[in-house]
């Protein structure tokens, strides 16, 4: 029997998204260094209905910052046609986007040397409960709720269940195609509980804090992903209409929603759903989050990619009213997070670092009183950007502990 479970896992780490293919088809880079040159990327979007990674839509595009986009195999020659005539500057990052989909996952004899991996739901769910029968002094496990299609969502508790009394929560995989961002929440616990006992400033940490952890937020779109179509980002909800699926969870917060344009179309990629916490998702994470409200001191949510540190607000270019603060943590997480292998980080408010956001959870979670609120988006800056190797995952991982554990320590002091 356990031979036949090894074997089932085995073939399910290996699996490589099936369904929705993309063969020939390119990740552009260009950094527009003009208003010229940024008006002509708008007028390729509009004509040609581009699929930004970042910024997420072609509206956002402003002189002098980094524009990624994904194009399929015969766009893809005609922009560069067109590129190459209007004499910008641009670069292919991925020739064959298929491939790198791929690529993601290590391979052969690499394969057993105990690198992290990615890992399926099922392989989550299995790892979760385990952690939590493993080792009860430390970790406790709550189902928060259901998705649309029926998981039960996940909330690991990491912390000294007896002496932790103040709450951190954390929220992996809101955006289904982000890997990377549960892949770090695995991690995050795992470490936590490792060095438990043994490094004194973890130790500190899990005797005061209880980490709520929710290693797949958007879980219907984690698995939609893994089997279907590999740069899904939404939930997986019907729309009122009939092609179009799915709520940007990250838009469905009932904190200045659906506040800009696109977010009200059920086609686009960050559409806010029908009302706020429309989402059976949202609902639950909103739930646990007002039951736990009296000690739940930050809220951080993981993304990809970008290599920032944000905080409040997104929404409006306003400073929070704890801004001084926020930007003290901020900057010294994120150079605790630089001491380790050199990786820079931004950080600032979401709006005034990347754009408006409207309904984001770390908006919500701060306005319903949690000070410390921020949003990760992890590595990289676009080389990999969604299909970050899973060879990435270790380091990444050891350098966010540093930041996660900076701002931790400024909630027990
Ligand atoms: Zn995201």
């Amino acid at each position: 029997m356990k031979l036949i479970l090894l074997f089932c896992y085995i073939a399910v780490s290996l699996s490589v998204p099936r369904g929705r293919r993309f063969d020939n088809e390119k990740l552009f880079h260009v950094t527009p260094k003009s208003d010229d040159e940024v008006k002509f990327i708008k007028h390729l979007d509009t004509t040609m209905k581009l699929d930004f990674w970042k910024p997420k839509y072609g509206h956002h595009v402003t002189p002098k910052t980094k524009v990624s986009f994904h194009a399929d195999a015969q766009q893809s020659k005609l922009i560069e046609a067109l590129l190459t005539q209007e004499r910008i500057e641009y670069r292919i990052v991925f020739h064959d986007l298929q491939k790198a989909i791929e690529n993601q996952f290590t391979k052969g004899s690499e394969r057993k040397k105990g690198f992290s991996h990615y890992h399926d739901w099922n392989e989550i769910a299995m790892w979760a409960y385990s952690v939590s029968l493993n080792k009860p002094k430390l970790a406790s496990i709550v189902q928060i709720g259901e998705t649309y299609e029926g998981r039960p969502m996940l909330v690991l508790k990491i912390g000294n269940q007896k002496s932790a009394k103040k709450g951190v929560f954390i929220e992996c995989g809101i955006h289904a195609r982000e890997w990377i961002s549960p892949a770090f929440c695995q991690c995050f616990v795992n470490e936590a509980i490792r060095t438990y006992g043994k490094d004194k400033a973890m130790t500190k940490l899990l005797d005061s804090l209880i980490f709520h952890v929710l290693p797949v937020f958007n879980i219907d779109g984690y698995v939609f992903t893994w089997t279907t179509d590999r740069l899904w980002r939404k939930n997986r909800a019907p729309t009122f209409i009939d092609k179009c699926f799915g709520t940007d969870l990250n838009r469905n917060f009932n904190i200045s929603w659906n506040g800009i344009h696109f977010d009200d179309e059920p086609c686009s990629e960050a559409y806010a759903g029908n009302a706020p916490e429309s989402a059976p998702e949202t609902q639950a994470v909103t739930t646990y989050i007002r039951n736990n409200l009296s000690s739940l001191k930050a809220f951080i949510s993981f993304h990809s990619f970008s290599q920032l540190l944000l905080y409040p607000y997104g929404y409006k270019d306003e400073e929070a009213p704890n801004h001084k603060k926020l930007d003290q943590i901020a900057k010294s997480a994120v150079k605790a997070l630089h001491s380790l292998y050199n990786t820079s980080y931004t950080s600032g408010p979401t709006f005034s670092t990347i754009y408006p956001v409207c309904g984001s959870s770390v908006d919500w979670a701060y306005d319903e009183g949690i000070k410390y609120s921020f949003v990760f988006e992890l590595p990289d800056e676009g080389d990999y950007g969604f299909m970050l190797p899973e060879h990435e995952i270790e380091q990444t991982c050891q350098e966010t502990m540093l930041a996660m554990k900076q701002i931790a320590s400024y909630l027990i002091d």
